[in-house]
């Protein structure tokens, strides 16, 4: 198993989850089972994504409100600069750094009126993730998080303009790159390759997205610019009445992904969790790791 190979040279693997704040008193269960279910595989650090799919500040700040109070997860909050001027956003980061964040995962965010549309600087406000970062920085000594396009942002022109964007990010003082998710390691590798010739040494974490659906997600890929390999369309071919096979599929796929990067050298992983726990824990069971016991601040939900 992965871990004892990792252990055995002295490493260990480690792992992040993200979350998306509840919309719905439905959606808040099923998000606080997850994060219950998840609390004994001891993630390096959850996060919270915030402004996403038509979400404000406030399920973001609540949610990670809870997570820091009830848990022992390290919490770390997303935000966006999209839309605000330079003081909203340092409301919003005094709004944070009062419930107890002090680890951001900072983004420019989507165009007003979603992916697509042209994005629009705010006059008053930061430009995009390179000045937000800086802007934080400024505000505390926060860990700051950005993000990363093994494939490059749809918006921009070229690998090199992709690439440079992050390099500023990192000098403004991010010190982690969580990817967006892609599911051919050799893109992610040559990426890397890319990232540390233009002398940027922080970690790039991969984003690893177990499938819950490969309709839904191939419609959502192909507007955030990844793509979907056709081995995918084989491994789920004829599976679309089989939830369970599916599943199972689905949580074989993410774990041969990341035992694949592990070989390569890669410890850090960036799971989206979609809010769901099976697939999820399936994966990292297949990895042959197992829960640890837990030391509670008290009840997840
Ligand atoms: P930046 O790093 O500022 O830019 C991304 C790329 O776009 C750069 O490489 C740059 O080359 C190019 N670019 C930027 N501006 C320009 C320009 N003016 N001209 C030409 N090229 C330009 N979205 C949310 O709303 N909420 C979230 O919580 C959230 N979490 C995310 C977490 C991760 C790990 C990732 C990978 C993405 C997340 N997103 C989230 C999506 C993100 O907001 C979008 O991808 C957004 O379009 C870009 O934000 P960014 O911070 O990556 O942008």
């Amino acid at each position: 198993a992965i871990d004892n190979r990792k252990e055995a040279r002295g490493e260990r693997l480690r792992y992040s989850f993200e979350f998306f704040p509840p919309k719905s008193e439905d959606m808040s269960d099923q998000l606080w089972k997850t994060v219950e279910d998840l609390l004994p595989w001891s993630p390096d650090f959850v996060s919270v994504t915030y402004g996403a799919g038509g979400t404000t500040r406030e399920p973001t700040l609540s949610t990670v409100r809870r997570l820091i109070a009830e848990t022992p997860l390290r919490t770390a909050a997303h935000l966006t600069c999209v839309g605000a001027t330079k003081e909203e956003v340092h409301r919003v980061v005094e709004e944070f750094r009062a419930v107890g964040v002090r680890h951001f995962v900072a983004l420019r965010g989507d165009p007003q009126g979603g992916i697509g549309n042209r994005y629009e600087p705010h006059p008053g406000g930061y430009a995009n993730a390179a000045e937000l970062v800086a802007g934080l920085r400024e505000l505390g000594d926060f860990e700051i998080s950005v993000s990363a396009y093994p494939e490059k942002h749809p918006e921009s022109p070229d690998d090199a303009a992709d690439i440079d964007m992050l390099k500023r990010k990192v000098d403004n003082g991010a010190c982690r790159a969580l990817t967006q998710f892609f599911f051919d390691n050799d893109v992610y590798e040559r990426y890397l390759e890319r990232v540390r010739a233009a002398g940027i040494s922080i970690p790039i974490v991969p984003g690893i997205m177990p499938i819950q659906n490969l309709t839904q997600l191939k419609r959502f890929a192909s507007m955030c610019g990844a793509s979907i390999p056709s081995f995918l369309d084989e491994r789920f071919a004829g599976l679309d009445d089989q939830p369970r096979a599916r599943a199972a599929v689905a949580a074989e796929v993410a774990a041969e992904q990341i035992e694949d990067l592990v070989r390569r050298g890669i410890s850090d992983f960036h799971i989206y969790s979609m809010n769901r726990s099976a697939l999820t824990i399936a994966t990292l069971a297949n990895l042959g790791l197992q829960p640890n016991a837990i030391s509670s601040k008290g009840a997840a939900a």
